[in-house]
C-alpha cells in the first residue's frame, strides 16, 4: 500500500521506495534526530491554528484510524487532524482537515520556512485520495514557517505560520499523480530492484540516505570525495565517466581540487606555507582566549526576542593563557532561557580588548551579536568581544597548512585527527555521550525530561565535550607555532 511518505519517496526515486522496502538495513543513519523532533513540536502546535481541533490517533491498523475518521465527519462542521483515508490501497493522513457543511479544506504542516516543490506532490497526492472517495475538497494549504517572526509574549500562531494556498497547482497535477501511482505500484511489486542511475534526485530535495549504497560499485576514492566541489560539477565528471582520482587529473581542475587528489594519491608529504602562517599568527595578541559555544535552534521559539531556527547558546567553553593554560565554562540549566546567564559569565569570563580565537568564527560572532542587540546593558562588553575574535581556521581554510589526512576539508573534525592522530585525549570518540554539536543539542534539548541522575551524568559528559573543542583548538594553535619556529 501506498502513503503519501512512501509516494513522495517514490517520485523522487523509485529505487529509493523498493530500497525502502526490500532492503532498508543498507540505509545510512543521516542523523536527522532534530529535524525530525521540530517536525512533530511544529505538528502539534499548529492542529489549534484554525481553532479547536479533534485528533484521530495514530493505530498501527490503519483501517481503524479511517474508522475513527468516518465517525468525526458524521458532524457537518469540524476541524480534524490526523483525518486518514484509504482509496484503491492508497492511504493518507491529512494533517489539518476543516469541514464546513460538505466542503473541505485541506493543511498540510511542514517545519520548513519555505514551500517545496514536494510538498505539492503531497498534497496532490492526499487530494487524488480524498476526491476519489467522493470529498468535496474546494482547497488545499501548505503551512509553514515564518522565519521573520520573532516572539513577544504569548505564542501568536497566525504570525508564527505562513499559510499559502496552492489549490491550482494541486488540481494541475491530478492527471500525473494517477499515472505516477500506477508506476510506481509497478515496481513495488517487483522483487527486482530497479536500474536507476545517481543524479541530483540523490541531494534535492534530501540528501538520500541509499548514497553510499548506490554508490558502492565506484572505484574508491572518487569524485564523491571530493570536498568544497559542487554536486552538479561532480555528477558531470561521473556522466563522463571521469570519477577516479587518476581520471580527474588529466582534467582541468581546480587546485584545490588536485591538491587533495595529489596528496591522498601519491600518500604526500604535509604541505606548510611557513610565512603565511607566520602572517596569521602575527595578527594574533596575547592574552589569547579560545573560545567555543553549543547552540540549540527550536522551530517554535520558547522565549522572546527569538525567532524560529535561530541559534540559542547554553553552553561555552574558554580556554586561555595566564601563567600557564586555564579553563572556564559555562552550562545552562535545562529548561529554562540560557541566554541571560551565558550572556553575563561571559562578560565576567573575557576581559575587554582580548585577541579571542574562534574556529569557524562566523558562528560566534552571530551568536554574539544577537546577545549584544538583546542585551543592552551588556552589549558594550559583547561587541568588544564581537570586534576582537579571530579564526583559527584561516590557515587551513587557505590551505596553507595541508595534510592528505584532511581529505579536502578545513573542519575542525577533520584538521585535528590529521595533525594528531594518535593522541587519545584529542579524539571525540573516546568521549562518553556526546560526540558532536548535534548530539550535544539533542541531549540538552531533551535534558529537561531527565531524571535528576540522569541530567547529572549529561551534564558532565557536555563540559567534557565542550572542553575538547576549545582544548583542541589550542593545540591547534600550539602546533602552528611550533611549525612556523
Ligand atoms: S541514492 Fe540516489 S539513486 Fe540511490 S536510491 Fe537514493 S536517490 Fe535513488
Amino acid at each position: 500500500m501506498l502513503s503519501k511518505s512512501k509516494y513522495c519517496n517514490g517520485i523522487e526515486c523509485v529505487k529509493k521506495l523498493w530500497l525502502e522496502k526490500y532492503y532498508p538495513e543498507v540505509m545510512s543513519d543521516l542523523n536527522n534526530d532534530s529535524v525530525f523532533e521540530n517536525g512533530v513540536t511544529v505538528g502539534n502546535i499548529a492542529k489549534e491554528l484554525l481553532g479547536k481541533s479533534f485528533e484521530v490517533k495514530f493505530d498501527s491498523n490503519l483501517d481503524n484510524m479511517v474508522k475513527d475518521t468516518l465517525a468525526l465527519l458524521s458532524f457537518k462542521n469540524i476541524i480534524i487532524t490526523e483525518a486518514s483515508f484509504k482509496y484503491d490501497d492508497n492511504f493518507c493522513s491529512v494533517d489539518i482537515l476543516k469541514k464546513d457543511n460538505e466542503e473541505y479544506e485541506m493543511y498540510e504542516v511542514k517545519s520548513s520556512t519555505s514551500v517545496k516543490d514536494i510538498y505539492i506532490d503531497d498534497v496532490s497526492y492526499q487530494y487524488y485520495v480524498l476526491s476519489n472517495l467522493g470529498l468535496n475538497v474546494k482547497k488545499c494549504f501548505v503551512v509553514y514557517i515564518n522565519s521573520k517572526y520573532v516572539r513577544k509574549g504569548d505564542l501568536e500562531l497566525n504570525k508564527l505560520f505562513i499559510t499559502k494556498d496552492i489549490t491550482d497547482e494541486v488540481l494541475e497535477k491530478q492527471d500525473e499523480v494517477k499515472s505516477n501511482i500506477n508506476f510506481l505500484n509497478k515496481y513495488l511489486i517487483d522483487e527486482k530492484e530497479p536500474e536507476i542511475d545517481i543524479g541530483m534526485q540523490c541531494f534535492v530535495p534530501y540528501d538520500c540516505p541509499f548514497f553510499n549504497y548506490c554508490t558502492q560499485f565506484l572505484k574508491k576514492p572518487n569524485v564523491f570525495d571530493l570536498r568544497r566541489m559542487t554536486k552538479k560539477k561532480k555528477l558531470k565528471y561521473y556522466y563522463d565517466n571521469i570519477y577516479t582520482y587518476n581520471e580527474l587529473l588529466k582534467e582541468d581542475i581546480d587546485d584545490k581540487f588536485k591538491q587533495q587528489i595529489e596528496f591522498e594519491l601519491y600518500d604526500k608529504e604535509e604541505y606548510i606555507n611557513k610565512e603565511e602562517v607566520k602572517k596569521f599568527l602575527d595578527t594574533l595578541t596575547e592574552p589569547l582566549y579560545f573560545l567555543d559555544f553549543e547552540t540549540f535552534q527550536q522551530a517554535v521559539p520558547k522565549y522572546d526576542g527569538i525567532s524560529p531556527y535561530m541559534q540559542i547558546p547554553f553552553q561555552y567553553s574558554l580556554h586561555y593563557y595566564e601563567n600557564g593554560l586555564k579553563h572556564k565554562e559555562f552550562l545552562a540549566i535545562a529548561g529554562v532561557d540560557p541566554r541571560r546567564e551565558l550572556a553575563e559569565n561571559l562578560v565576567k569570563d573575557i576581559p575587554m580588548d582580548t585577541c579571542v580565537l574562534a574556529y569557524n568564527m562566523s558562528f560566534e560572532k552571530t551568536v554574539i551579536k544577537n546577545l549584544a542587540s538583546l542585551f543592552p546593558d551588556l552589549s558594550a562588553h559583547l561587541l568588544n568581544i564581537y570586534s576582537n575574535i579571530k579564526d583559527l581556521m584561516i590557515p587551513f581554510y587557505n590551505r596553507s597548512y595541508y595534510v592528505k589526512e584532511m581529505k579536502g576539508s578545513y573542519s575542525i573534525k577533520y584538521v585535528l585527527p590529521a595533525l594528531f592522530p594518535n593522541e587519545a585525549d584529542l579524539d571525540y570518540h573516546n568521549l562518553d555521550m556526546i560526540h558532536n554539536g548535534s548530539e550535544a543539542m539533542n541531549s540538552f534539548t531533551n535534558m529537561e525530561n531527565l531524571s535528576k541522575e540522569e541530567q547529572e551524568m549529561l551534564r558532565k559528559n557536555l563540559l567534557k565535550y565542550c572542553e575538547l573543542d576549545t582544548y583542541a583548538m589550542v593545540k591547534i594553535y600550539e602546533k602552528l607555532k611550533e611549525v612556523v619556529k
